[in-house]
């Protein structure tokens, strides 16, 4: 059979269905976990990990998490354009970075104008 999504063939037993379609592992996956800008298993998944490690502040943050708490703490604020140049890196990266940082109560974003700034939480 072939999966009613994406049309790969399913070997007999290893359909999964959804909504009356037959899916291949893939597109099961990708429709019931749709990819978000921000995830929220990983930020839950980060949170619980610090808190289970008794970890707060800077410690258990990746290198690229401590960069940027570090480079929003040196500045007090630093806005959204000049942070991603500071960083190097891409916007996507940064949301996510962010959304991260934000649940664990480290920085916090804010509007200046239409600028998005970033500070201290
Ligand atoms: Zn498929």
């Amino acid at each position: 059979m072939n999966c009613d999504q994406c049309g790969a063939p399913i070997k007999e037993g290893e359909n999964y269905n959804l909504h009356g379609k037959a899916l291949c592992e893939d597109c099961y996956i990708y429709l019931t976990n749709p990819p978000k800008a921000c995830d929220p298993t990983a930020v839950a998944t980060a949170v619980s990990l610090r808190k289970q490690l008794g970890q707060s502040g800077i410690s258990g943050l990746t290198e690229l998490q401590k960069q940027i708490y570090q480079t929003i703490t040196e500045r007090e604020k630093i806005s959204r354009e000049e942070l991603l140049k500071a960083i190097k890196i891409k916007p996507e990266e940064l949301e996510q970075q962010f959304a991260i940082l934000r649940h664990c109560e480290l920085i916090r974003a804010f509007k200046e104008g239409d600028r998005t700034y970033f500070t201290k939480w």
